[in-house]
């Protein structure tokens, strides 16, 4: 806390960022904009999180004429929450702010989420204000994954939450002591509790280009969230395993009582019946052991504890 009462903080601004060429200058123009006016020590992370546009020369060009711009890259496409976790472990001042590269993070909100941490917060979270848009298969999807992820797992995750958020030094090093490969930085930082408060934001439109998460990303992220944090899918196995087990024993006790009553004549070989229960219980397995597999598949990866993100470079990086 002392080093919060500081006037002059160190904040580190972690930018991750895959193939932002049309926007680099103007995001960081808008940043320093803000960050110019402000009396404290600021640093810009940027992570190169194995761009092949161009974005590697340009974000080199702008190190090369600001000290106080670091630049990581990585050894290719590692995603955006490797990204950042990256720029995360790389953050070494009192204040660590992690933003977008596409313009879509506001930095007229860097302030405000200054201010909220030096009043004693360890967390500010930003939050997307869902208003006037149009619905569109990005949002119902969110949605919905909001809803399930907030249903089944034990950790609250806000809808609207974005990789939009300031950590006090407290915090930053709580997130940096998980060490999961699988990472939902929504949900991990969350899961660690602090002090936390919310900072509703407008997104504006991109600067420039399209999404860099594809369905495939978002998949992988949704995959990541709910296998990671949620143990519900396989207990889905074991309430359906008691259903089947009490079926059958009705089954069992309706047989036993008709051979017992004399009435075996109403026993009858019933072949759609025996056919229906036999694919609703295979097809039930197989679910099931789908969901094994996936958890099976997510230790795997977890116990061979590879690193999350590999570096290939770093420009003005005074940690050393
Ligand atoms: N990004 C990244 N690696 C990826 C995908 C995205 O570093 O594999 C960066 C991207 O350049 C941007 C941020 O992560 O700065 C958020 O991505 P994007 O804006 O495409 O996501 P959206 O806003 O559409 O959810
Ligand atoms: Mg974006």
């Amino acid at each position: 806390m002392s080093s919060r009462r500081k006037t002059k903080l160190k904040i580190d601004l972690v930018i991750p960022i895959y193939n932002e060429v049309e926007s680099i200058s103007k995001t960081y123009a808008d940043v320093r904009q803000v960050v110019d006016g402000l009396p404290h020590e600021f640093r810009f992370i940027y992570v190169d999180d194995g761009s092949n546009d161009g974005t590697a020369d340009s974000l080199r060009e702008i190190s090369a004429n600001d000290r106080r711009v670091t630049l990581l890259t990585l050894s290719r496409n590692f995603g955006h929450q490797a990204a950042l976790t990256a720029g995360m472990d790389a953050s070494q001042g009192d204040i660590m702010i992690s933003l977008d590269a596409d313009g879509q993070h506001p930095p007229a909100m860097i302030p405000k989420m200054i201010g909220l941490i030096t009043q004693g917060y360890d967390i500010v979270q930003g939050q997307r204000m869902e208003d006037g848009r149009a619905a569109s298969f990005k949002k119902l999807t969110s949605n919905f994954f909001y809803w399930l992820i907030n249903k089944i797992s034990g950790t609250q995750v806000m809808p609207g939450a974005a990789d939009f958020r300031a950590l006090s030094r407290n915090a930053l090093d709580g997130v940096r002591s998980m060490q999961e490969y699988h990472r939902f930085l929504r949900g991990m930082i969350s899961w660690m509790g602090y002090n936390s408060v919310i900072l509703p934001y407008h997104e504006p439109e991109r600067i420039a280009g399209r999404s860099k998460y594809s369905l495939g990303k978002m998949f992988r992220l949704a995959s990541d969230a709910i296998f990671s944090f949620s143990l519900a899918p396989l207990y889905i196995g074991l309430s359906a395993g008691f259903v089947f087990f009490i079926l059958a024993c009705g089954q069992l006790t309706y047989v036993l009582s008709l051979w017992l009553t004399g009435n075996t004549q109403r026993v009858e070989p019933g072949w759609s019946s025996l056919m229906g229960v036999l694919l609703i219980a295979s097809g039930i397995i197989m679910i099931l052991l789908g969901f094994i597999g996936v958890y099976v598949g997510y230790i795997f990866q977890e116990v061979k504890r590879r690193p999350v993100y590999l570096i290939k470079g770093k420009t003005n990086d005074d940690s050393e």
